[in-house]
């Protein structure tokens, strides 16, 4: 079995305890570091952006001691797989993975954003976690704009697509709707709603399209130095084919030129191992886990991957490969 379809089985098996794992009262926490969306019923623990949000606009004492302790099961959780969360359990990065399936299927290619154009948008995250962080301490102590302030509680959860997207693909369409409480909250819905669109339909198109701006990997990845799990690469022996760059779903060019450091566990990462999985060179790149390797590149399943078969005595090779999508 190769690592994707252990992966492929790991996200929908996760996608299933941890959207309906309630209903066997499977109760998992409220620290979790992936989107495990408050908004679903059934779900079996809850995102930690919500509680932290939710936690934050409390404005006294109690709840803060509360949001440390479910920072510090949240971060011990962390640490352990760091950005495995995402590559390997995260709903919405099933879902994402689901609609570029159904792309490869339909034999439609892939589009990919110019270096500077992701450079440019590598600010959204930050602004997502921005407002998941400042406006609840707004709605904790409105000293001005109360009513609005009020109906911002859980800002970047009204934004976010896993709110609208989660809920709606598992049957359940209440929130899938335009909040008329007040001009705020239709204003918040709405863009909510664009969002979940967008990223609906560019998840068709590209491969992890919401991955990049996605505030809790973001703050997955403040983690990456002091994670149990790396992502290292031998400089000198790689060969600079690109393979690894074409693989990527989160189309990491650093993994391909970095020429240095040995550690490219990079901050968009999400430890998906495919680049591990399809480096033709042996022991180029390797996932490391508490410093021992756990899984390595290797010619040989570089080569069994491509299907290549041999014939004598013409020596002739024939070469099927998957296009690297
Ligand atoms: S709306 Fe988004 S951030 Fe909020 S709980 Fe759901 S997945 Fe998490
Ligand atoms: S970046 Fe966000 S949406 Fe993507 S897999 Fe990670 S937690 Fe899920
Ligand atoms: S660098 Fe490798 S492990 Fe990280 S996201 Fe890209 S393919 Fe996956």
């Amino acid at each position: 079995m190769t690592v994707s379809q252990i992966r492929w089985i790991t996200l929908t098996v996760s996608f299933f305890v941890l959207s309906f794992g309630g209903l066997a009262a499977l109760s998992l926490g409220n620290f979790l570091p992936t989107f495990s969306c408050f908004y679903v019923e059934s779900r079996s623990g809850t995102c930690f952006l919500w509680v932290l949000q939710h936690l934050l606009d409390h404005g006294y004492w109690e709840a803060y001691k509360s949001l440390g302790k479910y920072l510090l099961y949240f971060s011990l959780l962390v640490i352990v797989i760091g950005r495995a969360w995402c590559g390997w359990i995260c709903p919405l990065g099933f879902f994402q993975d689901v609609l570029d399936l159904i792309r490869r299927k339909l034999h439609l290619g892939y589009i990919s954003f110019p270096e500077e154009l992701r450079a440019q948008l590598s600010c959204v995250k930050w602004i997502f976690l921005f407002i998941a962080l400042l406006i609840p301490l707004w709605v904790s102590f409105p000293f001005f704009g109360k009513s609005i302030a009020m109906d911002l509680r859980q800002p970047f959860c009204q934004l976010c697509p896993g709110k609208y997207i989660l809920p709606f693909i598992l049957g359940d369409t209440v929130d899938v709707a335009v909040n008329f409480k007040s001009t705020t909250t239709i204003i918040m819905s709405v863009l909510g709603l664009i969002f979940s669109g967008v990223v609906i339909f560019g998840a068709l198109l590209k491969r992890r399209f919401w991955c990049p701006y996605c505030p809790m990997g973001l703050f997955l990845s403040f983690y990456k130095k002091i994670s149990f799990i790396k992502l290292k690469k031998d400089c000198q022996k790689c060969t600079m084919c690109g393979i690894c760059y074409n693989v990527c779903p989160m189309e990491i060019k650093d993994l391909l030129t970095e020429r240095k450091n040995e550690d490219v566990t990079f901050t968009d990462c999400t430890l998906c191992l495919r680049c591990v999985e399809y480096c033709p060179e042996d022991e180029t790149l390797r996932a490391t886990f508490f410093g021992r390797t756990i899984y390595k590149s290797s010619s040989k399943g570089f080569f069994s991957r491509q299907h290549i078969t041999s014939g004598f005595p013409e020596e002739k090779h024939q070469v099927v490969s998957e296009p690297y999508q």
